[in-house]
């Protein structure tokens, strides 16, 4: 439990001062964001830092500034969802650089393999986040097109109906037999493309399972919308029903580039 005290001086130095809006400005993934957006943004972040303990791992001290990049990412997601979405867990821990996780894996013959194997993050269905601080800091800036915060907290919202099957809890109105059939046929292709050896669209990481593909094509929503939605154009209009934003529409506002209904 954190004390009322300490939560109100955390809060004051979460003002949106100049400090923030100077982070902010040089986030790639804020781009276009409106006064609104960052306002709402800003608050999140706030409260996301009141309810989830973000730590420290493998010797990595944290400082306010590194939290607070860690809090803002995530945000992005639930922006216009609320962080009622990232209920039941409260634990981010964070290490310097990549880590070492046990896992294990069957191969095509059916052996199970166990052994570490080193990760940039990991979601627990009802633990924690984990991730690289390297990583995560590098993917805020810019990075090479990915961001692992965002796709960790997509694997905290898939799993929020069960294991992570590639299907978070849709919204009323929304119907799951087309998000199902969406994903399956986009999915497909991509393993399609993976196995002819084809450009990606994004990180190959996608063709692990339903639940990778997920995770990844959420990155690419944020980070690279548009191409997202010349790709898999059905895919991102679930997306972006489900996450209740139109980064194309918001990279389009600031390239002055068609917008996403024409
Ligand atoms: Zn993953």
């Amino acid at each position: 439990m954190i004390p009322w005290w300490r939560r109100l001086l955390r809060r004051e130095q979460l003002r949106p001062n100049r400090e923030w809006q100077e982070l902010c400005e040089r986030l790639p993934l804020l781009e276009g964001y409106s006064g609104q957006e960052m306002d709402r943004l800003h608050a999140l972040t706030v409260e996301f830092l009141d309810s989830k303990d973000i730590q420290g791992a493998g010797g990595l001290e944290l400082s306010g500034g590194m939290c607070r990049l860690i809090a803002l990412q995530a945000c992005v997601p639930v922006l216009n969802l609320g962080l009622a979405w990232y209920r039941g867990w409260v634990q981010v821990l964070v290490y310097p650089d990549e880590f070492l996780a046990r896992d294990e894996y069957q191969d095509e013959a059916g052996v199970v393999h166990e052994g570490s194997y080193a990760r940039i993050g990991e979601s627990w269905a009802y633990g924690p986040v984990i991730l690289s601080w390297r990583h995560s800091a590098q993917d805020a800036f810019g990075g090479e097109g990915g961001n692992v915060v965002i796709h960790e907290f997509a694997h905290k919202l898939d799993v929020l109906n069960g294991g992570p099957n590639g299907m978070p809890p849709l919204h009323r109105g929304m119907r799951p037999e087309a998000w199902t059939r969406d994903f399956e046929q986009a999915y497909d292709d991509f393993l399609h493309r993976c196995e002819r050896g084809q450009s990606l669209p994004f990180d190959e990481y996608a063709a692990a399972d339903p639940g990778e593909f997920f995770a990844v094509v959420s990155e690419a929503f944020f980070v690279q919308p548009s191409l997202v939605r010349a790709v898999y154009p059905q895919v991102y209009a679930h997306l972006a029903q489900f996450y209740r934003q139109e980064p194309h529409a918001r990279a389009a506002a600031r390239q002055n580039i068609p917008p996403a209904w024409d």
